[in-house]
């Protein structure tokens, strides 16, 4: 160890080289060591003009701002690190060092094991015992599930399977996911020959009830993958830190049952805007969901394809729409006419029928999505079984029974969902992000 002189000595080194990058490290480091905090700081600082963004560097100074008492500081300059996947699990220490003396107890665990599980020679008992945390667990435990049932049971059984035979029309949409999730797991030499990689994530976009999750049952079962749906509920949690922590485990266990479908509803609700949000914890589950897709390393998110819907794709963080992550877009469109006929006729094909006209009906249903058809089959189907107990032999369904329910139930909002999407297309598509849409919302009915 260098005692006073011989730092005296790289100090002076130093004041003669200033352009010196190692010698001003080395001497930062030693600052830092020997507990001289402030005069470490203006080095770090100092060797971070010559070296913008140096990880190593950049970890020292939060720490000397951290051993300083300026937690706000040290967590400021780490943040941009932190949001990426594969950070230095030394920074991930600090930041647990300094969100502890903040107070925010569950993000300075979630910090500390994340770093820990990634480095176990970063860990610190004094700071473990300080979160009264557990041992941190190495990397090949089973990391505790937030939400037990599901993680045990990820994949559904197989009779209640559906593949795209069960969904109706939408051939374009179909076609999409085929080449963007099946063919490249099907086919993986002809993907590798023209030099791409599965993986990223496809965000399913459109009306409410226009058959998004649907779909994504379907492609999971078309794969033969197992199919994890994931709702807000699974995620959001009141607790600080708690979040990004079920955000993690839920991408964990899903590697864990590869291959598999990995689904999230909503998710316009995860990853929303960033410059959106009021709230820094809301900006950081963000980051998780970036760096969950991002995965610590090329295989990491490997026989796990990422799937989500959303009804409002605008409000979407544009970071999720760069390669390997949500890279592809599809519009789910309101079903047309013969997409309706087709519903309808997958919807009452167990049913005990009379001779169907579902082209009549698919003509008078103009505005319904999936959901609505479903709902008119569903209501039609209750009528009849109270008609046909009341008969005491089965009464098949009419067309006219669907016609007469026509009348009474409206359908739910795609024109109001059409005109809330024409706003962006006219107003905000300077990236032609919503070309897909324009046919629709140009559209008269
Ligand atoms: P979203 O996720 O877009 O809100 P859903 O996937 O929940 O919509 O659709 C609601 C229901 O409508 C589905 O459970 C399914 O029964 C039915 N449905 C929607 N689209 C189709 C389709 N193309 N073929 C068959 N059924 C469909």
């Amino acid at each position: 160890m260098v005692d006073d002189s011989g730092l005296q000595a790289l100090r002076e080194a130093a004041r003669l080289s200033p352009d010196n990058l190692p010698l001003r490290r080395h001497l930062a480091d030693l600052l830092l060591d020997k507990g001289y905090l402030a005069e470490a700081e203006r080095e770090y600082r100092a060797a971070l003009l010559l070296a913008p963004r140096d990880p190593g560097i950049t970890a020292g100074l939060a720490e000397a701002f951290a051993r300083q008492g300026a937690y706000g500081a040290a967590l400021s300059a780490l943040e941009p690190f932190l949001a990426q996947p594969g950070y230095p699990p030394r920074m991930g220490v600090i930041a647990a060092r300094a969100l502890l003396d903040e107070g925010d107890v569950a993000q300075a665990g979630f910090r500390y094991h994340e770093a820990v599980m990634r480095a176990p020679e970063a860990a610190d008992p004094e700071l473990a015992a300080r979160l009264a945390a557990p041992v941190p667990p190495r990397v090949s435990q089973p990391v505790e599930e937030p939400f037990g049932k599901r993680a045990e049971e990820p994949a559904e059984p197989y009779d209640q399977r559906v593949t795209f035979a069960d969904v109706a029309g939408m051939e374009g949409v179909k076609e999409a996911l085929r080449v963007k999730l099946l063919l490249p797991v099907q086919q993986p030499e002809l993907f590798a020959a023209f030099g791409k990689r599965a993986g990223g994530g496809v965000l399913l976009y459109g009306p409410p009830g226009g058959g998004k999750t649907h779909l994504a049952r379907a492609a999971a079962g078309e794969l033969g993958a197992s199919f994890v749906s994931v709702g807000l509920s699974d995620v959001l949690d009141m607790y600080v830190g708690q979040s990004e922590r079920n955000l993690h485990n839920i991408f964990d266990a899903a590697r864990r049952s590869r291959p598999c479908v990995l689904f999230f509803d909503e998710v316009d609700a995860l990853a929303a805007r960033r410059s959106d949000m009021r709230q820094a914890h809301n900006r950081q589950i963000v980051n998780q969901f970036l760096a969950e897709l991002d995965g610590v390393d090329d295989k990491a998110n490997e026989g796990v394809l990422v799937l989500a819907a959303t009804n409002a794709p605008w409000y979407i963080d544009v970071a999720f729409r760069r390669p390997g992550r949500f890279d592809q877009l599809v519009f789910v469109p309101p079903p047309d006419l013969a997409a309706r006929a087709a519903i309808l006729r997958i919807l009452c094909r167990d049913k005990p029928l009379a001779e169907m006209d579902f082209d009549a009906v698919a003509k008078a249903t103009t505005d319904y999505v999936g959901a609505d058809l479903k709902g008119l089959v569903d209501r039609a189907v209750e009528d009849k079984l109270r008609e046909s107990i009341a008969a005491g032999r089965p009464v098949p369904l009419t067309t006219r029974d669907l016609l007469a329910l026509t009348k009474s139930q409206r359908p739910s909002s795609v024109r109001e969902w059409l005109a809330t999407a024409r706003n962006y297309v006219m107003h905000a598509n300077d990236s032609g992000a919503w070309d897909e849409l324009l046919p629709w919302v140009n559209r008269t009915w």
